[in-house]
């Protein structure tokens, strides 16, 4: 795969602009209806080699994801990036905008145009509330771009990332078929994040059929992923080295990004209400809290998994505030539990990881009652 930087190079040839969207959950449908090339500011790392601008801005101990996106904005925003988009995902993303303004003036450049929205976090998603934002995050774009906005255009664009969607959870069902590794599931999705829809359909569909009649990998077992990113490549060969299939996922940047399109919506407004109301849970999105767990074990469950594995992002406080309660209840249900951490330092070496995760799939390949595939 292509870094991230080169891959938005290759986007921005379509004349089109391009909006940087920070993570997790931005509204990408309404972007790309109106014209515009949406892509989500994460899986960053190949393209930033360090982080000494963003380092004079952004705290040590923020995520990677933050420092990782600071340094990609401030550096190479200007030239590649035609606007910015942010929502309040988090605590460290929602203090951002302003200080990558503060880097990027820093250099004497100017700024993309930024786009806000404040989604709420309340049970009821304030729809009142969240409706008015988006009919302004409209008028905002339409002032920047001169675009307009249709809904029979929005429609259109709803059903082809409901498609992608579609054959993302196709291609989590071929992984664990074992006809389809982790790693290249992975990393289609990362390629895919920063393509246009149609053509993210065109490689999600590609990577399909390339899998089909191909031979099912030796019974291994299952185990469910999850965290804010897929592991780094060198985890998800160590994990399927280690005799572990991963039967599912309870990523962000994945499963929790692609299990939910809204199927009853009357126009844009009701589409993002129930879009972040009836969200698949995840622990940026306060008023899904209390389905996580829930959510979370009917995975484990219906993907006969035994045992879940959870790459956490260092410095993460949304991951890390939810996982002692989740392991919790995941182990009282009888589902043991390994926990990974990764940092902005890892060198990338898989030696750090191999011991636990050897140790762990042994323990599990003790364990009676398994569901081997
Ligand atoms: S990893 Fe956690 S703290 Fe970092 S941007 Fe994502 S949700 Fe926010």
């Amino acid at each position: 795969m292509k870094n991230a930087r080169a891959m938005i190079e290759q986007l921005r040839k379509g004349g089109k602009p391009v909006v940087g969207c920070f993570p997790l959950y931005p509204p990408l449908e309404l972007m790309h209806s109106m014209g515009l090339l949406p892509v989500v500011l994460w899986g960053l790392r190949d393209s930033v080699s360090d982080t000494r601008d963003a380092d004079r801005h952004v705290q040590p101990y923020a995520c990677s994801v933050a420092r990782q996106l600071a340094q990609f904005v401030i550096a190479d925003g200007p030239g590649l990036l035609d606007g910015l988009f942010f929502y309040n995902a988090c605590d460290t993303l929602r203090n951002l905008p302003e200080l990558l303004r503060e880097g990027i003036a820093g250099s004497r450049r100017i700024t993309p145009p930024m786009f806000r929205v404040h989604v709420p976090m309340k049970e009821d998603g304030a729809s009142g509330y969240l409706a008015n934002e988006i009919a302004n995050l409209i008028k905002a774009l339409q002032a920047s771009y001169g675009v307009s906005f249709s809904e029979e255009r929005f429609a259109r664009s709803v059903s082809l990332y409901e498609r992608a969607r579609r054959l993302c959870r196709r291609l989590e069902d071929a992984v664990a078929e074992g006809v389809l590794t982790f790693a290249g599931f992975s990393a289609a999705l990362a390629s895919a994040n920063f393509l246009a829809v149609e053509d993210q359909i065109a490689l999600l569909e590609s990577t399909l059929s390339d899998c089909e009649g191909s031979i099912t990998q030796p019974s291994a077992t299952r185990v469910i992923a999850s965290g804010i990113l897929p592991p780094p490549p060198v985890i998800c060969d160590l994990i399927e080295l280690a005799g572990l299939r991963v039967a599912g996922n309870d990523i962000a940047s994945m499963h929790r990004s692609y299990a939910f399109s809204p199927e009853a919506w009357g126009n844009v407004r009701d589409y993002y209400v129930a879009f972040y109301r009836d969200h698949f849970p995840c622990t940026t999105l306060l008023h899904t809290a209390d389905r996580r767990v829930d959510a979370v074990v009917d995975i484990v469950s219906s993907r006969h998994a035994d045992a879940f594995v959870f790459v956490g992002e260092k410095f993460c406080e949304y991951e890390y505030f939810e996982l002692p309660y989740l392991e919790q209840q995941l182990k009282k249900s009888g589902v043991p539990v390994l926990s990974i951490e990764v940092s902005i330092d890892d060198d990338g070496s898989a030696e750090t990881f191999r011991t636990r995760i050897d140790a762990f799939a042994e323990l599990l390949s003790g364990r009676e009652g398994r569901h081997d595939a």
